[in-house]
């Protein structure tokens, strides 16, 4: 999870605070900024959003910088305080250095103990400081052969940006498990997690980063250039997290790895799952979306069901997804914060109520007691994606098979849990149908890891 984003232009500090924001869905526990300025790279962290960061240093707006990177934390791997809010900067033989990363970097266990028999010490335990730590004990003389060198020797999964005193590099593994937007801003250059990050500036979108490649961006005589570095790690086909497409992503985002928004895939999940739904003989009177992850594929139910949507379940637009709380107990007390149920359209009715995906169940069981509290006759719970039974490695807050509960739940076991009348998942064909699975990891639904592990 976490989004980051970086800007090299002539007025950066312009745009810094629109691109984070634009991504502040991906988390809320920290953010954070580096800036180039005429002293070297400074940098700005604190706990909290993306207006937090800039209520503490008002200044991060008005500095002059030609270059600038950003990040939001959802934290998969360390502690979430402000010693792990990135970007870290750290002073090294190339000078200073800032980086953010998205992702979770399955290796990090091991390089670490590895590093700590050795004789060295780590400044906190963030997988992003491992990496940075393989790239400062290289031999090589240059920062780009150092980063070569890194990408090639650790295989995922990250997407990273990373500021140097002259240049800014936007890095993404062999894997392409998380997206990294390129765009073009007037003479600069934008990055970020999601384009939607670059339509908020203005940027126009050019392209994903590929997979195993850095791209360079620096000064010469006055302009700006940019190489595209092919690491020996560069392949061609990417496998992108589909759950950060399912859930995540804002909806208004595209790349050329879907091939379209990630408003179209979810109507067409949402479409196919009913295309299912309706083989089963089950009478529901109106359609209701658990707002907002549910929303787009309930419009592609009811399209092709003609059963009626009702938005029942009104979210509060102050709070957050309950998905990025930290801990299991503020997720709980977060669902009941967010929705209020409207009690005349609910009251009496068969619901067939429509969400992306089922993880931990938390959220389901609570709104299944709201609905029933409301007057609802039955609960018909339909899930826009197959079951996720194992967990995943490489950046989603899904750790073990233990928090998953399809995975220790038969169907009806599920059903007795939640409280609802039938539940219906998304097969894993229409599935793959949706998404194109060459190219996406769904190792979360299937086992099928698109690496070693
Ligand atoms: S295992 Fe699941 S959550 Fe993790 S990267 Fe793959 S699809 Fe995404």
């Amino acid at each position: 999870m976490c989004g980051i984003f970086g800007i090299w232009h002539p007025q950066a500090q312009t745009f810094l605070f629109d691109g984070l924001y634009a991504m502040q869905h991906r988390g809320k526990e920290s953010a954070g900024a580096a800036i180039i300025t005429k002293d070297g790279v400074e940098n700005y962290t604190s706990m909290g959003f993306v207006n937090d960061l800039f209520k503490k240093y008002p200044n991060l707006r008005e500095t002059q910088t030609h270059a600038a990177i950003g990040h939001i934390r959802y934290s998969t791997s360390g502690k979430s305080c402000i010693e792990n809010a990135q970007p870290l900067l750290r002073q090294t033989k190339y000078g200073d250095i800032a980086i953010v990363h998205n992702g979770t970097i399955p290796k990090a266990k091991e390089l670490k103990t590895d590093f700590l028999n050795k004789g060295g010490f780590l400044a906190g335990d963030l997988d992003t400081e491992i990496f940075l730590r393989v790239v400062v004990e290289s031999n090589k003389k240059t920062l780009n052969d150092a980063l070569i060198e890194a990408v090639e020797k650790i295989d995922c999964a990250y997407s990273f940006l990373i500021l140097s005193e002259n240049a800014l590099y936007a890095i993404r593994d062999r894997y392409g498990f998380w997206g990294l937007s390129i765009g073009k801003k007037e003479s600069g250059y934008v990055f970020a997690s999601e384009a939607v990050a670059l339509d908020k500036i203005n940027a126009s979108y050019v392209s994903e980063v590929e997979p195993g490649a850095i791209f360079k961006i620096f000064n010469h005589n006055g302009n700006i250039e940019t190489r595209l570095i092919r690491t020996k790690s560069s392949v061609k086909k990417s496998s992108r997290c589909v759950f950060d497409m399912i859930y995540l992503s804002n909806p208004a985002s595209t790349n050329t790895e879907t091939g379209c928004s990630v408003y179209t895939l979810r109507k067409k999940l949402g479409i196919k799952l009913a295309e299912e739904f309706m083989s089963k003989n089950i009478k529901i009177d109106i359609v209701v979306p658990v707002p907002d992850s549910g929303n787009i594929s309930a419009l592609g139910f009811h399209k092709i069901s003609n059963i009626p949507l009702e938005f029942a379940l009104i979210r509060g637009h102050y709070t957050n997804r309950t998905f990025i709380d930290p801990s299991q107990e503020e997720r709980s007390v977060g669902v009941r914060r967010k929705f209020d149920p409207v009690y005349d359209i609910i009251n009496g009715k068969k619901i067939g109520l429509v969400d992306d995906s089922l993880v931990r169940g938390t959220t389901s069981k609570k709104l299944a007691r709201m609905l029933k509290k409301c007057g609802a006759s039955e609960i018909h719970l339909l899930i826009a994606s197959p079951p996720i039974k194992f967990p995943c490695h490489y950046g989603i807050d899904m750790k073990t098979k233990e928090e998953l509960i399809a995975s220790k739940n038969s169907i009806d076991e599920i059903i007795k849990i939640i409280g609802a009348d039938s539940l219906t998942f998304l097969s894993m064909d229409s599935f793959n149908d949706v998404f194109n699975k060459n190219n996406f990891c769904n190792g979360c639904f299937s086992e099928k890891y698109p690496t070693q592990l």
